[in-house]
């Protein structure tokens, strides 16, 4: 609700021959909403930070340190790769490439090879309200509501 995105209040899914078409009701009274993952994620940054957490921007892990025995007792990063921060405990929230995962070797698990791919693109004045998915020929082209324009991915 923060994002202020406009709520996407209907659903269609068009297979070609025929299209199904329903509104989407707000659940718990949230609407359905999308917002673009910059406007997100700075809901989430500003969120986290109004409760307390210190949040730097630019700071780039270069690596983990470790004591003695080869356990993690932190990190080497920042603009430069001098600043190093010393914790009990390290969480790697580095998303899908991440560098804590790669350098503790943890184990991957429910690994899946890619099987298809999809590209994004913004457009201004689509005429949609809500969020619609088409499918041709073994593709699938959703179309959302966004902030000012319309999010089109196919796959
Ligand atoms: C195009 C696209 C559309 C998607 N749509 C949806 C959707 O509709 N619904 C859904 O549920 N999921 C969706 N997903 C999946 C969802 O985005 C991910 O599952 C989710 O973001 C993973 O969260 P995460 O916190 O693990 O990693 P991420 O969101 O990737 O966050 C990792 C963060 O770590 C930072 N980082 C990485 N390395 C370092 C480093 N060395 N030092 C400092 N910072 C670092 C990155 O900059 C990033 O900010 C989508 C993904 C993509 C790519």
């Amino acid at each position: 609700m923060a994002s202020d995105c406009p709520s996407i209040d209907r659903m269609r899914f068009d297979v070609g021959e025929f299209a199904l078409d329903a509104p989407l009701v707000p659940f718990d009274g949230v609407p359905s909403l999308a917002p673009r993952r910059t406007v997100l994620d700075t809901v989430l940054v500003e969120a986290a930070r109004a409760s307390g957490a210190e949040v730097r921007e630019g700071f780039l892990v270069h690596e983990l340190v470790r004591d003695e025995d080869g356990r993690v007792t932190g990190i080497r990063g920042g603009p430069g790769s001098a600043t190093v921060e010393q914790a009990r405990m390290e969480i790697g929230a580095d998303g899908q490439h991440s560098l804590v995962a790669r350098s503790v070797d943890a184990p991957a698990y429910q690994e899946r090879p890619p099987v298809s791919c999809g590209y994004y693109a913004y457009w201004s004045g689509l005429p949609t309200s809500g969020v619609e998915a088409h499918t041709r020929r073994g593709r699938l082209a959703p179309v959302c509501r966004h902030v000012g324009h319309a999010v089109r991915t196919q796959a």
